[in-house]
């Protein structure tokens, strides 16, 4: 397997209202699996209320991201996507969007190149519990 595109998928439940997972294990783990020494990892989270960042994951920080963005994007306004959907969740698109649906990640030697406290999350902000997919792209 050392060339060619790998491509695997990580499926993870995930909390409504801005809740987030750490997956840079499971990112780790396919970036060793597929065998390249160097290269970029492409981590793509599906669907149009997911996002995914990098953050130091710990219990203070995993309620600040959300409760600062939802000052900024209220979950609670007159969106326009409610009347065209009758759906409740304007707000997810938008935070979505803003914080982006992938990023992209360098290893060397085999191993990712993130700081010691900065872990890939997916965040999931839709109105209810969703389990999110999350695409993984070794470049
Ligand atoms: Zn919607």
């Amino acid at each position: 397997m050392g060339c060619g595109t790998v491509i695997e998928r990580i499926v993870v439940e995930v909390d409504g209202y801005g809740g987030m997972e750490d997956i840079t294990k499971s990112v780790a783990e396919i970036v060793r699996k597929s065998g390249k020494k160097e290269g970029v990892a492409v981590v793509f989270a599906k669907g149009s209320t997911a996002a995914i960042t990098t953050i130091e994951f710990e219990p203070g920080l995993r309620k600040d991201l959300p409760a600062v963005l939802k000052k900024h994007v209220p979950y609670e306004f007159d969106y326009e996507h409610h009347k065209t959907w009758g759906d409740d969740n304007g707000a997810a698109h938008i935070l979505a969007s803003i914080v982006g649906s992938s990023i992209t990640v360098p290893f060397k030697e085999g191993k990712l190149l993130l700081g010691t406290w900065q872990q890939i999350v997916v965040i999931n902000f839709d109105t209810r519990k969703r389990t999110r997919e999350v695409w993984v792209a070794v470049l």
